[in-house]
């Protein structure tokens, strides 16, 4: 991976070998083979107040210490930043001979200021730079190695306060939903009660639709085995998933040695369905929904940049444009101009065929005519005869001899 050709800071790779079970092993039954010798990329970015656990749970998803462990006692580190900073790390992990290209964007000193009003934009921009960059690759002649930087999953860290969404958190999912895979979390999920996590679900979901946010939704298929299908609905009955990470084993009931955390009354296990969301956001993450994220990624979200992007190119090319670059007003446009030339065509034909009759007619009329005329002619012609032939009866019967044609016809002085 090279840092220098994208201008991420902070970059590094770190190489680890993996203890325990992560679950990306699986991800060969999600995609081709052809991707497994490659290996996976995946990149997920992690945005939510200094000290919420984005970085415990990011060691713990991952079953690796890609962050350093932080001093418990202190929380913040001294030198708090004043801009919201971006910061990379990707790590190469294997599982049974499985490869994955891991790289976690942080974004320290998010709402972390007197004045967190602009907060989410340094990371909107960072995620349509990542977008820029895809684009820009897309236009290259040559096309063969693609790095695809952009983000596929962001994890979106609400503190447990057990009310509401803070304006900050609307503020910032407002901004993104169109441009990111947004997974809201309930952080340290410990320090409520399961009733207080079932109320402050039910009123997060509500703030959600309330702003016609719209957080990452599993795509339902119709040829999905009911497994599948259920295994789903589980998933996305559990967002916004409430967490809990640890990176340290404690030992828990019978003397198990579990991740987990601590406490006076009793031991929460990172991995234990009952005790928190963390399995089921692993699940989705790593096992089951991955390749569902990169798609979505690329299909929809950099697809709308990408015209979006192009679109605005056409106003700075020239204002006017503007107007019509809406799509449904072009293609209404267009469907009229369509129907237009449509309308015309008929009318130009119809009036060709009118044309044509007429001329028809007239012909016909014409030969009608000629043809009642010849007919006249010969009518009065035979007539002509059948006088004649009468007038030479006549004269036979009465023995005259007959006269010259010439001579009967003048003297016959018509019809006298
Ligand atoms: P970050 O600033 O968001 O990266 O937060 P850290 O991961 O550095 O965690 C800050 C502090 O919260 C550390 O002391 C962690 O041990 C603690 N912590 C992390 N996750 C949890 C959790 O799920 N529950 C509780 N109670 N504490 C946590």
């Amino acid at each position: 991976f090279n840092s220098t050709t994208y201008q991420w800071p902070a970059n590094s790779v770190i190489r680890k070998k993996l203890q325990g079970y992560v679950g990306f092993a699986n991800l060969p039954n999600q995609v081709h083979r052809k991707s497994v010798k490659k290996g996976f990329h995946f990149t997920t970015m992690v945005v939510g107040e200094s000290g919420l656990g984005k970085s415990t749970l990011v060691n713990t998803l991952f079953n690796t210490t890609l962050y350093p462990a932080k001093n418990d006692t202190v929380e913040l580190s001294p030198e708090v930043p004043k801009t919201v900073e971006i910061q990379a790390i990707t790590a190469d992990i294997e599982e049974n001979g499985v490869k994955l290209r891991l790289t976690v964007v942080d974004t320290p000193g998010f709402g972390d200021f007197v004045n967190n009003e602009e907060s989410w934009k340094p990371i909107l921009d960072n995620i349509e730079a990542r977008f820029d960059a895809y684009l820009e690759q897309e236009n290259r002649v040559n096309r063969h190695k693609m790095v695809d930087n952009r983000i596929h999953a962001c994890i979106y860290f609400i503190q447990p306060t057990g009310h509401a969404l803070k304006p900050l958190d609307i503020e910032f999912m407002r901004r993104l939903h169109t441009r990111v895979n947004l997974i809201p979390v309930i952080a340290k999920s410990d320090t409520l009660t399961e009733e207080e996590i079932r109320v402050f679900k039910e009123r997060i979901l509500a703030d959600i639709t309330h702003h016609n946010i719209h957080i990452y939704q599993a795509p339902q298929y119709e040829y999905d085995d009911s497994e599948t299908i259920s295994e789903n609905r589980e998933i996305m009955a559990k967002i916004p998933f409430a967490i809990v990470g640890s990176d340290k084993e404690v030992e828990a009931e019978g003397g198990r040695r579990v991740r987990g955390r601590k406490y006076p009354w009793g031991v929460i296990e990172v991995d234990n369905e009952e005790h928190c969301d963390f399995v089921k956001l692993r699940q989705m993450l790593i096992r089951t929904h991955m390749e569902e994220l990169k798609e979505y990624t690329n299909d929809v979200l950099y697809e709308n940049y990408r015209t979006e992007k192009l679109m605005a190119m056409g106003i700075q090319q020239d204002p006017s444009v503007f107007k019509e670059v809406n799509p449904l007003q072009k293609m209404e446009e267009e469907r009229q101009l369509h129907e237009t030339k449509l309308a015309k065509m008929e009318s130009e034909m119809k009036m060709v065929f009118q044309a044509k009759v007429q001329e028809k007619e007239a012909k016909l009329k014409q030969s009608e005519e000629e043809l009642y005329a010849r007919h006249k002619e010969m009518k009065e012609a035979l007539e002509k005869q059948r006088l004649e032939l009468e007038e030479k009866k006549r004269r036979i019967e009465s023995g005259r001899p007959i006269t010259p044609e010439k001579k009967q016809k003048k003297g016959f002085s018509f019809n006298k």
